[in-house]
């Protein structure tokens, strides 16, 4: 039981890798929120907003 624990956790590190680390990419400088993706339009506030954030 405990193989398969380790696969889930590894495919999140790995997917953590891919998008960067913590996952806070993109900010929304409408209302503030951090985001892990770069959307046309903030799911927050719907203000088409979003930045990198570095
Ligand atoms: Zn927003």
């Amino acid at each position: 039981m405990g193989l398969f624990r380790e696969a889930g956790k590894k495919f999140e590190e790995t997917k953590r890798s891919f998008t960067g680390g913590d996952g806070d990419e993109y900010v929304c400088r409408a209302c503030e929120k951090r985001l892990t993706e770069r959307y046309e339009h903030c799911p927050h506030c719907g203000e088409a907003a979003v930045e990198p954030a570095a």
